[in-house]
């Protein structure tokens, strides 16, 4: 028997949360965005999950390739670009688009020789000052790409560093869409602004905001960007559930104390069940007393201190606990932004760090475990 920790990958969600994001934004075309293994559901997954869309985006090369590999014969999108010049050749022959950011990116397509034509998206810095050209530099690295030959589509991007909430008090999505449209003024390209964000608030922007294409990422995955609503209130659904078992029952007595630290003590009689999951899986070693979690269908709460490959839950509300109830840290029926917000983190952070040991399996959202 292998032990019992396993995250779910519902495929079933994943389209429905494609549609959800095409209902939103139903003008654009789509970039599913696949970066980080997939927000730690697996590249292979990605690809199934979201045949339906109309490209995957993602960081490395290499992963690129893999997805040629997998057979996704659409296009796919590098977020930050080529890395060196070398990569360059990569990009005609597998027919990959890149992210060109900055002056060294131009450089190194100015100095390589493209034997077949490349798309690129050419990203403006409208406020994030991470990565892109700033709006008034904007106008010059296009012409400069222009003239490059063997650059064909050249597609106008940005990416919000405020788009979880629609009115920020330091820099709105309007007024990140008002620098990028005038720094993007009389360059001819189809446009991508929005990531979850803008997406989830297209209704609320309407005609000020303007894609041809978006690229989702976290909600397609079933988790919020954040800003206050949760992804039922989306209609989002999840698309892993993580789940496990009790492996021992311990019953306390009042003073007895729990774990690392001793940092519960039990106020008076009570059981506490040991789930196989710990920091080591990926379950947040912050998450505090209190924090949701379902046994055999009943919501309880973690008590004492998460350790590497166990944590303890608070058995009291669950009427015939056994070693092997079926325990939910997140997913069907618990919310990963629930779990994430209590451990003070975006729900973003729990899928990525989903660790290498533990086993996934695919099924339909609602028949798990
Ligand atoms: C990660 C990323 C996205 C997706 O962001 P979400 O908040 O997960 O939707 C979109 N665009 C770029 C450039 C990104 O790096």
């Amino acid at each position: 028997m292998p032990r019992p920790l396993c995250a779910t990958i519902h495929l079933d969600s994943m389209q429905h949360n494609l549609a959800r994001a095409r209902a939103c934004a139903p003008q654009a075309r789509v970039w599913a965005v696949v970066k980080a293994n997939a927000y730690g559901h697996g590249l292979e997954r990605g690809v199934k999950g979201f045949m339906g869309a109309d490209g995957l985006a993602l960081i490395e090369t290499e992963n690129a390739l893999r997805l040629r590999e997998l057979g996704w014969a659409k296009p796919i999108l590098l977020l930050e670009g080529i890395f060196d010049a070398s990569d360059v050749p990569l990009l005609a022959e597998h027919n990959i688009n890149s992210t060109v950011h900055s002056i060294e990116q131009i450089r190194m397509l100015e100095y390589t020789q493209l034997y077949r034509p490349i798309d690129v998206h050419l990203k403006m810095n409208t406020g994030m000052n991470r990565l892109g050209f700033k709006p008034a530099d904007y106008a010059a690295a296009y012409k400069r790409l222009r003239a490059i030959p063997g650059i064909r589509n050249i597609t106008l991007m940005t990416h919000f560093a405020n788009a979880d909430e629609l009115e920020h008090p330091r820099l709105s999505i309007a007024g990140q869409v008002q620098r990028f449209v005038e720094g993007a003024a009389g360059l001819e390209g189809e446009r991508s602004l929005s990531n979850s964000g803008g997406v989830l608030h297209q209704a609320d922007l309407q005609a000020q905001l303007q894609n041809d294409w978006v690229r989702p990422g976290v909600m397609l995955y079933g988790g919020t960007p954040g800003g206050g609503r949760t992804a039922r209130d989306y209609g989002l659904r999840p698309t892993m559930t993580l789940s496990s078992e009790i492996i021992a029952i311990q019953d306390l007595v009042a003073g007895d104390t729990v774990g690392y630290g001793s940092r519960f003590e039990a106020p008076g009689r009570m059981q506490v069940g040991v789930v196989a999951c710990g920091y080591a899986d990926g379950y947040p070693r912050h998450a505090p007393h209190g924090t949701p979690v379902i046994v055999d269908g009943v919501r309880t709460t973690v008590v004492g201190r998460v350790s590497m490959d166990m944590m303890t839950v608070d058995l009291t509300p669950v009427s015939n606990p056994r070693v092997g109830s079926q325990v939910t840290l997140w997913g069907d029926g618990l919310p990963i932004d629930e779990v994430a917000g209590m451990a003070g983190t975006i729900g973003y952070e729990l899928m990525c760090a989903l660790a290498a040991r533990v086993r996934v399996t695919e099924g339909r959202l609602g028949t798990h475990g």
